[in-house]
């Protein structure tokens, strides 16, 4: 049975907790959820806005300030990330920990920040609107206290984007001082937010996790533990989380185990005689790697793993349901150096280019990735193919903090501003393009459009995935159905859209095999497949093209 999603309740301002900008500095500026309400109404509108390169450019505003991340959303062409989390138990320098953890998930969302921080006492929590490095200088840094952290980076997949709902989350409930963090799309929150409130829930925010906050807040479950577990059992879709008291930290991942969590270790540079080890969770593994932690484990899905002074114990609240981690983390999110579900990314990557060239392979002189994403994947083709490898399209990594003029927006400016082509390479030559998605066409059509203004002879597109036709309700921001152009069009009508000499996608059975191991792996393929591992989704999300006219 198909059944409405939940499309979210605006939320009243928390107004409890100070924005990283007001702790920066002495000067008033204005919280950008606050705009309506009488926060300095002395300045002009587009004041209360923008301050440039700062934390607090709004991307519900055509401003020249808005971070130019922000400005491709609105080219609609491209997925974008969801959310990453990471917490640390016992380090001296907690929250600098987080804050390297938060750098390298940077990728997972570029839109707002927070760290929280707990010293046994008291739990405090900064967060705002930007990139972590920008949020959190020295200063910020050392107003977060305490020897463990939870930090989140966010995407808004849900709720609106502003500081409202950045993440984590505090909350005093009956339970205590809590503090959450949450990578995911809950599907059955609209269910579970109108129970709450008639049981006299009152929210501050849109987002999913104070929705867990407040079931836990509303069990009767006689301990924390407890609490927990009776509230995530009662989730339905994608959660990987994060949740700190003022002496526990907990990570837990939802039954099915759609968002990848891992669970690592930094040990005492003292030796054991002086304390225990740093025990560490982050989205990615490419987390520990910064903070010179190793890899213990993955969470499993359906476990609640609980660090407290007393050690490390784990809790299975929910089993039964098929595994189904979100594959497009191989095929796309999740960074090459992470080890995800059990396999690292770079491996899956380098297969499915490898299963590409053998299932399409095309006569040709060059192998070129579209850049970042498509490397790996390009690097296994052109293995494959045995055909030479050249990075022929070159990407601006400074074009995030870009100003543009808002007339070069109107004229796309965007693609040629973040790829450039490699003129000598390109040019007389048969190229095959090797990237990870088509969702819309356009930024596709782009790319091939200026690799044959570089001269190529012939473009041929190749894709690492199957072709895209049904939109993600479990935390990866795709467009309606009615917008997928591959669940409009058949492969020949994309193919003469984009203007490519041949094109052609990895076979499902292709990606299942690729990002398979001795483990067996279960994955989620909805966005390829239509079929969706919950009951429920957004019926006018899933209407394709045709049935809107
Ligand atoms: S629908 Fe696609 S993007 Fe969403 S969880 Fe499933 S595989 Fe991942």
């Amino acid at each position: 049975m198909i059944r409405r999603l939940y499309q979210g309740i605006p939320g009243a301002p928390d107004r409890s907790e100070p924005c990283a900008a007001e702790l920066r500095t002495a000067a008033p500026v204005c919280h950008p959820e606050r705009q309506d309400q009488a926060c300095h109404p002395e300045r002009p509108r587009a004041q209360r806005w923008g301050v440039e390169g700062s934390a607090f450019a709004s991307p519900f505003v055509p401003s020249p300030f808005v971070p130019q991340s922000l400005q491709f959303i609105a080219d609609g062409d491209e997925l974008h990330e969801e959310c990453g989390v990471v917490a640390i138990h016992k380090h001296p320098a907690a929250a600098h920990q987080a804050y390297l953890a938060l750098y390298a998930l940077q990728h997972r969302g570029q839109e707002s920040a927070g760290i929280a921080t707990a010293d046994g006492a008291h739990l405090a929590n900064i967060k705002g609107m930007g990139l972590v490095s920008e949020i959190f200088t020295d200063d910020v840094l050392a107003k977060l206290p305490g020897q463990m952290a939870i930090g989140h980076t966010r995407y808004s997949t849900t709720g609106d984007s502003a500081l409202l709902n950045a993440q984590p989350i505090r909350v005093e409930s009956t339970k205590g001082l809590i503090a959450i963090a949450h990578n995911g799309n809950l599907v059955n929150l609209g269910n579970l937010r109108a129970r709450l409130e008639r049981d006299g829930a009152y929210f501050q925010t849109t987002s999913d996790s104070e929705i867990i906050v407040q079931l836990i807040a509303h069990s009767s479950a006689a301990t924390l533990v407890d609490a927990i577990a009776d509230s995530l059992s009662q989730l339905e879709g994608a959660f990987s989380i994060v949740m700190m008291t003022r002496d526990r930290i907990f990570a837990a991942r939802d039954p099915r185990g759609f968002r990848p969590l891992s669970m690592g270790r930094m040990k005492n540079p003292n030796g054991p005689s002086a304390g225990p080890d740093t025990i560490v969770f982050a989205s990615e593994s490419c987390a520990f790697d910064l903070l010179r932690a190793e890899f213990l484990r993955d969470v499993l899905p359906g476990e609640i793993v609980m660090v407290s002074e007393d050690g490390v114990t784990s809790r299975q609240y929910a089993s039964g349901l098929p595994q189904s981690s979100c594959v497009f983390e191989h095929v796309y999110f999740a960074r090459p150096d992470s080890r995800i579900f059990g396999r690292w990314v770079q491996e899956s990557r380098d297969q499915m280019g490898r299963q590409l060239a053998r299932e399409s392979g095309v006569a040709a002189d060059v192998v070129v990735p579209v850049p970042d994403s498509g490397v790996t994947a390009a690097l296994g083709y052109a293995e494959e193919a045995r055909l030479p490898f050249r990075f022929g399209l070159i990407r601006n990594h400074y074009v995030g903090r870009t100003f543009i003029e808002p007339e070069q927006r109107v004229r796309d400016f965007g693609v040629r501003l973040k790829l450039n082509p490699v003129h000598n390479l390109l040019a007389g030559k048969r190229v095959i393009l090797i990237d990870d998605s088509i969702i819309r066409g356009t930024t596709s059509r782009k790319i091939v459009r200026m690799v044959r203004g570089a001269g190529a002879t012939e473009v041929h597109l190749r894709i690492s995935c199957p072709p895209t036709i049904s939109p993600c309700f479990y935390g990866v921001d795709t467009p309606s159905k009615r917008d997928l152009i591959a669940a409009n069009n058949s492969v020949e009508g994309i193919r003469q859209f984009i203007e490519a000499d041949s094109l052609a996608y990895l076979s499902l059975e292709g990606l299942l095999k690729s990002v398979q191991d001795e483990k067996k792996t279960g994955y989620c393929t909805a966005c390829y497949t239509g079929n969706y591992p919950t009951q429920w989704v957004d019926v006018e999300e899933i209407l394709p093209a045709a049935a809107t006219l």
